[in-house]
């Protein structure tokens, strides 16, 4: 049994601890609120390296004709596009939230074939067992109640061979830049959702559960626990994101 279903079991939400039947519902609020705004945001509070980060994620997934993407908690699309565009074959978005697939689905551009969009729980994923050559999560693992529910469907539904990637906020980062980015976090980025998203309460939410997050030892120790292997990882931007990579052996 999973932790989180104990009696009484509780998460976090932020800095709060929630009870553990209320997260998915806190969580689903704030990216109701934010997803029309969710692509400008992400490019405003991390001065565009999300997509220096996504794309070492995409690069590091190596991308094969023919092979199946899943991108879980995928959001508006930008890691199976990016899969799609470096001659992946098909990608799934699968992310619990209607508004994110929506706002993800409206973005301007020619529709892709190789690319589909599906309504589902990352711990519970709507796809059989074995069918997926590379599962990716970006920014999703902290946003999912049971984190090792979450990983361990990850391994379910990855072929033997098949290759897990990771990209979250992952602390500690250097100690040179802890001030300043503890200064963007807790200070501008809630502004920016204040004034860019009309959401304050929900940055406020995103840069605690950074803070909550597992760093990254602790969360390749989780990855392996789930029975994926060669878990290994890199920091980004000093410390301040991580990717990290394992296999279904
Ligand atoms: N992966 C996208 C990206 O990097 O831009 C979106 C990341 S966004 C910070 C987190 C996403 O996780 C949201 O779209 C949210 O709806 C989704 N999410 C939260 N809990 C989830 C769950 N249990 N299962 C699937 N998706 C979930």
């Amino acid at each position: 049994m999973d932790t989180a279903d104990a009696p009484g079991a509780r998460a976090d939400f932020g800095f709060r601890d929630v009870p553990v039947g209320e997260k998915a519902r806190l969580v689903r609020g704030v990216f109701d609120s934010v997803a029309g705004r969710y692509d400008l945001m992400n490019d405003l509070m991390s001065l565009g390296a999300h997509r220096l980060w996504k794309d070492a994620l995409a690069d590091w997934l190596a991308p094969r004709p023919g092979a199946l993407l899943l991108d879980v908690a995928g959001g508006t699309g930008d890691v199976a596009r990016r899969w799609r565009a470096r001659g992946g074959g098909p990608a799934i978005v699968c992310d619990i939230n209607r508004a994110m697939i929506e706002a993800g689905r409206a973005r301007p551009g020619r529709a892709d074939p190789g690319l589909s969009w599906l309504c589902g729980d990352a711990e519970a994923l709507p796809l059989p067992d074995r069918s997926a050559d590379a599962c990716s999560i970006a920014f999703g693992l902290r946003n999912v109640t049971r984190l090792d529910a979450a990983l361990a469907e990850a391994r379910r539904v990855l072929r033997p061979g098949g290759r897990f990637l990771c990209l979250e906020f992952s602390g500690p980062p250097l100690s040179a830049l802890r001030r300043p980015y503890d200064l963007w976090s807790f200070r501008v980025v809630p502004e920016i959702g204040r004034l860019v998203a009309r959401d304050r309460e929900a940055y406020v939410y995103l840069v605690e559960s950074i803070r909550r997050f597992p760093d990254r030892e602790a969360l390749a120790a989780r990855i392996a626990a789930a029975g994926l292997g060669r878990v290994a990882w890199r920091p980004l931007a000093g410390g301040v994101a991580a990717l990290h990579s394992a296999w279904r052996l």
